[in-house]
């Protein structure tokens, strides 16, 4: 299924720079080196990751909730991991599609304990992750940035990984691919069109970036509903966006916040709901993944569904 493109050697431009994209997780580890604090991160998050398991971490687990979790990607060398990380999960999750998360959340009909996939930036080892969800029936949203969607200038691509993604170079999906994703059952949202930070953007360009976005994706893809902010930080968004957002007809605006979904008392309005997401690298251990879920299950509250951008 779709084009695997292994080796992007451009000679005319570049004669003695030979271009590859990033295909595999350990050299980006490998690039980082492994330092002090990240070894202290892991041996911190063993710890409090065996007392959560101690304590009961797997009753937090059947907490009727929602938890939404997102990715950037599966290289290769993480697929092995996704699939570890699903088998998990749906002994004790039941999976929702993006929209039906959403809706039992505006709608309080939250009984399970529930798990959401969503995906940012649209790289091409995201169809190897829709292949793999796939076989756990999992349908994920994938929230993209039309600017650089069908881009095959290496250069062009290097550019916008290493100054909108600050990430090495990775491929990116073809439109034919973006519709294949939505073929398998996936759905496609909105990361506006060039990543931008919306805290650090006058109005118009937030605007234009919204709502071109949600204009290409319409058109290409016949329907967008979601919306995810560039960096997903508090300090990545405001109340101008969030105004934006829903004026142009997105039913939703998602963070990368941690934190659940639970039922809340007094019905909300779109435009009232701020999705949070966790962050997942399959690269990482499954248990601490599985730490964060209960720790989120342990602090859930009705306060995570309320947008703190009204
Ligand atoms: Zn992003």
């Amino acid at each position: 299924m779709g084009r695997q493109t292994v080796k992007y050697t451009i000679i005319n431009c570049f004669p003695f720079n030979k271009m590859e994209f990033t295909e595999y997780y350990k050299d980006i580890k490998d690039s980082k080196k492994l330092n002090l604090r990240s070894s202290l991160r892991e041996l911190t998050l063993n710890g409090l990751s065996f007392w959560d398991q101690f304590l009961g971490g797997d009753k937090t687990s059947e907490k009727p909730r929602i938890q939404f979790l997102y990715f950037h990607h599966v290289f290769k060398d993480e697929e092995k991991n996704l699939d570890d990380l699903l088998k998990v999960l749906s002994k004790k999750y039941v999976f929702l599609s993006y929209s039906e998360a959403v809706n039992k959340i505006l709608k309080n009909e939250i009984d399970k304990p529930y798990i959401v996939f969503s995906s940012d930036d649209g790289l091409k080892n995201n169809l190897a992750a829709a292949r793999i969800l796939d076989r756990y029936n999992v349908k994920a949203c994938f929230f993209i940035n039309p600017t650089i969607i069908n881009e095959k200038d290496f250069s062009k691509i290097k550019k916008f990984c290493s100054t909108q993604l600050r990430f090495p170079t990775v491929e990116f999906l073809s439109w034919e691919e973006v519709n294949l994703l939505q073929n398998m059952g996936h759905e496609i949202g909105s990361h506006t069109m060039n990543h931008i930070n919306i805290a650090d953007s006058k109005e118009d360009l937030i605007r234009d970036e919204m709502h071109a976005s949600f204009d290409v994706i319409q058109e290409k893809c016949g329907l967008v509903k979601h919306f995810a902010f560039p960096y997903g930080r508090f300090f990545h968004f405001n109340k101008i966006g969030n105004k934006i957002c829903f004026e142009i007809g997105y039913e939703s605006c998602a963070s990368a916040e941690r934190g659940c979904h639970i039922n809340n008392p007094k019905a909300l309005k779109q435009e009232e709901l701020f999705i949070r997401r966790d962050q997942v690298v399959f690269n990482w251990n499954p248990k601490h993944i599985q730490y964060f879920i209960s720790r989120n299950s342990k602090l859930a509250s009705i306060q995570n569904s309320i947008s703190p951008f009204l």
